[in-house]
C-alpha cells in the first residue's frame, strides 16, 4: 500500500489534491481513499489530508503516522512545531516539499530523514492560474508522478471529474491540466521500498461506556478556554504596528475580527500575537498606514 499524507494551509486546496490523487488512482485501476482532517478552521490554518493507494482491498482507515509519500505544498509550515509536517518520515518516505529552497540545506536544517525532492510550484501555478497559492492540481499532479502509480490521462480525467464538480468551466478546467502537465514533465516517479513493518498485534479490545449526549459531546463548559487555542501558527503574514506613526486612534481594535488587539496603559495598540491569526485587516482599516505586513518568516524582532 502506498501511503500519501499532505500538508498545507487552509485555502489552498489541499483537500482537492487528495481528491485529486484518490480519483486518478482508482480511475488507473487501484483501490483508493482520500481524505481531510481538519476542524472548524479557515483559510490559513494549517491542514492535513491523507490518500492510501493499493491494488488490494484497504481496510486501514483514520490518519496516516508514517507515510510512504509526504507532500508538503506550503514550505512554511517546516519549522511550526505544532504542525511538524515531517513527523513520522522515515527512510522509507518520499519527501517532496513545495519551496524555492535547496533541498541538501533542508535536509540538513530540519534532520530530514532523507533527501527530499524540491519543487518551486507557485511560478507554474501562477503562469496557468494566474494565483501561485493554489495547489490543488499542481500537489496532485507532483503527488501522482511521484507515486508512478497514476498516468497524465488519469489525472487529467480526475481533475475533470474532482474540479468539474466544483463547477469550474472548461477553459479553467484546460488551464489546470495544462499546469498538471507541466508538473508531471518537471518531476520523476520515485522508487519506494518495501518498508519493513512491524506486524500489528490487536490489542485488547476496549467497551466504552456509554455516556449522555450532554458529556460525550464536544461541549464548551467553560469560558475564556478559547486562550488556550493559540491560533498564532495559522499566519503567513503578520502586522507590525508602526508607533512613529500611529495616532492611538483604535480604530484597529475596534476592526480585528479576533479580538486580539488591546490598548496598553497609554492606549497604544498591542497585538496578542500568540492569537492573531493573520488575516491583515487590521493593515486595511488603519488610516494611517502605521500597519505593515512582513511574511512569517522574517525577523520576529521586528515586531
Ligand atoms: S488604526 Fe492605525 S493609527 Fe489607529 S491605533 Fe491602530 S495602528 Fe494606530
Ligand atoms: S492581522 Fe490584525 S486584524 Fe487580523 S487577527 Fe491579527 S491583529 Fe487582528
Amino acid at each position: 500500500m502506498l501511503r500519501v499524507r499532505l500538508h498545507g494551509r487552509g485555502g489552498q486546496g489541499i483537500k482537492t489534491a487528495s481528491q485529486i490523487l484518490g480519483s486518478a488512482a482508482f480511475l488507473a485501476g487501484h483501490q483508493a481513499q482520500d481524505f481531510p482532517l481538519y476542524g472548524a478552521e479557515r483559510r490559513g490554518a494549517p491542514i492535513v489530508a491523507f490518500a492510501r493507494i493499493d491494488d488490494a482491498p484497504i481496510l486501514e482507515r483514520g490518519p496516516i503516522a508514517i507515510p510512504d509519500l509526504l507532500l508538503i505544498g506550503d514550505d512554511t509550515l517546516l519549522e511550526d512545531p505544532q504542525v511538524a509536517p515531517a513527523c513520522g518520515a522515515d527512510e522509507w518516505t518520499t519527501i517532496f516539499i513545495n519551496t524555492e529552497q535547496e533541498a541538501l540545506k533542508l535536509k540538513d536544517r530540519l534532520s530530514l530523514p532523507g533527501l527530499p525532492v524540491v519543487c518551486s510550484l507557485g511560478p507554474l501555478t501562477r503562469k496557468h492560474l494566474g494565483d501561485p497559492r493554489i495547489l490543488s492540481v499542481s500537489l496532485a499532479a507532483a503527488g501522482g508522478r511521484l507515486s508512478g502509480r497514476v498516468s497524465l490521462d488519469h489525472l487529467n480525467e480526475a481533475i475533470d471529474i474532482e474540479l468539474g464538480a466544483l463547477g469550474l468551466d472548461r477553459q479553467t478546467l484546460k488551464k489546470n491540466q495544462d499546469l498538471a502537465a507541466e508538473v508531471f514533465a518537471a518531476l520523476s516517479p520515485a522508487v519506494f521500498e518495501e518498508r519493513q513493518e512491524k506486524p500489528l498485534v490487536a490489542g485488547q479490545l476496549k467497551v466504552l461506556e456509554q455516556q449522555e449526549v450532554a458529556q460525550a459531546a464536544p461541549l464548551i463548559t467553560a469560558t475564556g478556554n478559547m486562550q488556550e487555542r493559540k491560533t498564532g501558527n495559522w499566519r503567513v503574514q503578520h502586522p507590525v504596528i508602526d508607533y512613529g506613526e500611529c495616532n492611538n486612534c483604535l480604530i484597529c481594535y475596534a476592526r480585528c475580527p479576533e479580538g486580539v488587539i488591546a490598548a496598553d496603559a497609554e492606549g497604544k495598540p498591542v497585538i496578542d500575537y500568540d492569537h492573531c491569526k493573520g488575516c491583515l485587516i487590521c493593515a486595511q482599516e488603519c488610516p494611517r498606514h502605521a500597519i505593515r505586513t512582513l511574511w512569517e518568516r522574517e525577523s520576529h524582532e521586528q515586531r
